[in-house]
């Protein structure tokens, strides 16, 4: 970990540091009857969820600014951690309503840490860390991409690590070997820019605003996959490692070039093959990681895993290689707390609690050491 992660509230940690919670109740673990109040502010979703026992939601409430975003072509961080600041009080009296529960049912208060932006991030983490201390419940700090591969936990009943696990979202693609519920080993990344970024910024160039995914996703289903010659880059030294910047430019080349010389571009096609791109540079690496380190699962999570031609590539590629695939439903691939409520069990099973010292962290691995962080 080195020092440009801590975007530090450090001067503050010894004064926090006295403000802890019993220890009588941090050492306490939880059960199936364990209630989780999970909050999430990463990017650009509040979100606040109840979950029981890791699997059983309670409520999930989202907040989403994506509206507010739109006008700029993407999230602006001051803005977002505004945003957090007026709903996450608000969303959470609604989902503890939802929940059929008061404040006192809470066992634990379940936060994600890292990665994000970080002013959003400490949104959350500061009121997260408010309601565990005045309610003497141990404060629970979860990964969001763990959080992300959690999201399967909660509709495939008896899933289970081991398995390699497939995050790609709008901030993140990447591939990890998860052998136990906290234990976390990134065996591939992307390089540069996320497979939701390329999306994105092709639905935006194209004029259909932010986020484009889904867009993009619906109008490939008219077009065909080869309509457009899109890269699909390799990349040296790792070869579970990435690249979709390069395809990113291509497609925003493609889309210029076209309107200067005033060339009709088959939407649907370019958006099939976008899709395509992304899936062939994706798919092969998550089939082929499986076989390699010889695990038999895969577990894919994130806002890309709700596209269409990659869900159907990665079943048709695992079925082939006789790999079991678990993909959650499209209500939980994008950012949400009950994912957060979900992993933040195993977290606490694991003894992974924080004290009032925890910061929030803009950059941090899915595998990072837990000492790091926790009490
Ligand atoms: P992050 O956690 O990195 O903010 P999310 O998990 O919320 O990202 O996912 C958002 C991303 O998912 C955006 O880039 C969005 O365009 C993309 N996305 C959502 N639905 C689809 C889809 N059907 N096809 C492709 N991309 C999608
Ligand atoms: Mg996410």
């Amino acid at each position: 970990m080195s020092e440009t992660h801590l975007l530090s509230n450090k001067n503050t940690d010894q004064n926090f540091a006295s403000l802890m919670i019993n220890d009588s109740e941090v050492d306490k673990k939880p059960n199936g009857k364990s209630i989780v109040l999970a909050i999430e502010s990463s990017c650009d979703e509040t979100a606040v969820a109840v979950v029981q026992g890791g699997s059983k939601v309670l409520s999930s409430e989202i907040a989403s600014q994506t509206e507010m975003h739109k006008i700029y072509g993407g999230v602006v961080p001051e803005i977002a951690s505004r945003k957090h600041i007026e709903v996450v009080e608000g969303l959470t009296s609604v989902a503890l309503q939802n929940a059929g529960i008061s404040r006192n049912d809470i066992d634990a208060v379940a936060v994600t840490f890292a990665p994000g932006l970080i002013g959003a991030l400490l949104v959350g983490l500061n009121y997260a860390k408010g309601i565990a201390l005045s309610l003497n419940v141990p404060l629970i700090p979860v990964h969001h991409i763990r959080a992300h591969i959690a999201s399967n936990y909660l509709v495939h009943e008896g899933l289970k690590p081991p398995f390699i696990g497939l995050v790609a979202s709008g901030g993140h693609t990447l591939l990890l070997a998860v052998d136990d519920y906290t234990e976390y080993r990134v065996i591939g990344s992307t390089r540069d820019d996320a497979a939701g970024e390329a999306f994105d910024k092709a639905a935006r160039a194209l004029g259909f605003g932010y986020p484009g995914g889904s867009v993009l996703d619906k109008l490939s289903s008219d077009g065909s996959f080869d309509a457009y010659p899109l890269p699909r880059a390799k990349v040296d030294g790792n070869p579970y490692d990435m690249s979709f910047s390069g395809l990113k430019t291509a497609i925003i080349n493609l889309i210029h070039n076209s309107k200067q010389k005033g060339i009709e571009i088959d939407i649907p096609g370019l958006a099939a093959s976008i899709c395509m791109a992304v899936s062939d540079t994706i798919v092969p690496r998550a089939v082929a990681a499986c076989k390699e380190y010889n695990y038999s699962k895969l577990c894919v999570a994130g806002g890309v895993s709700a596209n269409s031609v990659l869900r159907s590539e990665l079943y048709r590629q695992t079925t082939e290689a006789n790999i079991e695939l678990f993909v959650p439903p499209i209500s939980l691939c994008g950012d949400n707390a009950a994912m957060i409520g979900s992993q933040a069990y195993f977290e606490w099973m694991s003894g992974n609690i924080a004290d009032m010292g925890l910061n929030a962290f803009a950059t941090l691995p899915a595998d990072y050491d837990h000492q790091f962080i926790s009490k």
